[in-house]
């Protein structure tokens, strides 16, 4: 069996793995303690080649790539710069240039405001520079850092928020990128302490859905990133009160999707108030439809588990200037003001009560 040696590296990317395979490698010996970046483990996959020497001869424990989780493995400067420059991060780092460049011509972020990351390895994660405009990013000044927000390699500074999209990363397995930022009609309903109505428009019912609404913290400290912890498992979007919006995703650009469904619906919300007619819903039923399609794609939303009762909530009509559910909270999350179903009814009735009565009196 031809063997490809690659046991002077500690660190195997995508470009290691190819060049085995250009050689007819089956196999690639690897030194004990090597990582795999996970192109590099996926092409050895694809292509049959055994990994041998490593901590685990089929390179499956996990173990090869970089760490699962905690601290980060301890790996020199130079072998977190060769992550940070392996082809499969240039390719990454193209795409966050590309979604940042969106995310400025959309008007969603302004000043040096939105920040953008990819979770490259089970600790390390690749993220926008602090204090550059999102429509000025290069390639070059992406940074790498850990789950805990320590700067790995890159040589401009991290953004301050990474912890927020570090919280995320740590509490959703299946997070793989994350988009924050300011889109103004999301953020009209973040500084109202709004989320906005469902059952409306099946796109964003099937791709984002129940939107989560975090409680106000000083951007940038740890408490403010925890803030979204008790909504991540369920949502993919949250509101943060008096702030913006963080998406997260499987890649940079699904993430600013995202961003984009939800502030065109925001404001489609918003538009169709003006008009004074009552919004019309879809039913119940053809709902349980989208949100059937949107368990096929592995999209969370808090209705997968809602009983029937709870999910009829979204039937309620949102009048001008009405009224909108905040999600329920989720067991260990701060406290939110929640009405119970019943209690929701009777709002609405005694709201519908005192405008019929108004109108009556003109
Ligand atoms: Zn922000």
């Amino acid at each position: 069996m031809k063997s490809f040696d690659l046991r002077q590296f500690r660190v195997i990317t995508l470009e290691d793995v190819e060049n085995a395979v250009k050689a007819g490698a089956k196999e690639l010996l690897v030194q004990s303690r090597a990582i795999l970046t996970p192109s590099a483990k996926d092409l050895a996959t694809l292509k049959g080649l055994k990994v041998k020497g490593g901590c685990c001869d089929d390179g499956a424990c996990g173990s090869c790539s970089t760490g699962s989780g905690g601290s980060s493995p301890t790996l020199s400067n130079s072998e977190w710069d060769k992550i940070l420059n392996s082809p499969e991060a240039e390719k990454i780092k193209a795409e966050i240039v590309d979604v940042g460049r969106k995310l400025w011509m959309r008007q969603y972020v302004d000043g040096n405001g939105g920040n953008i990351s990819y979770r490259i390895a089970d600790n390390a994660v690749i993220c926008t520079p602090t204090l550059t405009s999102k429509a000025d990013l290069k390639a070059c000044d992406m940074c790498l850092v850990d789950l805990e927000g320590k700067q790995l390699a890159g040589s401009a500074a991290r953004t301050s928020e990474i912890l927020l999209h570090l919280e995320i990363y740590k509490a959703v397995p299946e997070a793989k990128a994350c988009v924050h930022c300011h889109p103004a009609h999301a953020t009209a309903y973040a500084i109202t302490g709004r989320v906005p109505i469902t059952c409306v428009i099946p796109e964003f019912e099937v791709f984002v859905g129940k939107v989560a609404l975090s409680p106000y913290e000083t951007p940038g400290t740890k408490k403010f990133a925890e803030t979204v912890i008790p909504y991540v498992k369920k949502h993919n979007t949250v509101l943060l009160a008096n702030h913006g919006i963080i998406c997260w995703a499987d890649t940079v650009t699904h993430a600013e999707w995202y961003v984009e469904v939800t502030d065109t619906y925001c404001w489609t919300l918003m538009l169709a108030n003006q008009l004074g007619s009552p919004i019309t819903h879809i039913t119940t039923e053809k709902n349980d439809d989208l949100l059937e399609l949107k368990k096929k794609l592995g999209l969370p939303d808090a209705r997968h588990d809602m009983t029937l009762e709870e999910c009829r909530l979204c039937d309620i009509p949102e009048f001008p200037g009405g009224i909108a559910v905040v999600p329920s909270r989720i067991s260990g999350g701060p406290a939110v003001n929640n009405p119970a179903p019943g209690e929701v009814d009777a709002i609405v009735k005694s709201v519908t009560d005192a405008v019929m009565a108004a109108f009556g009196k003109s």
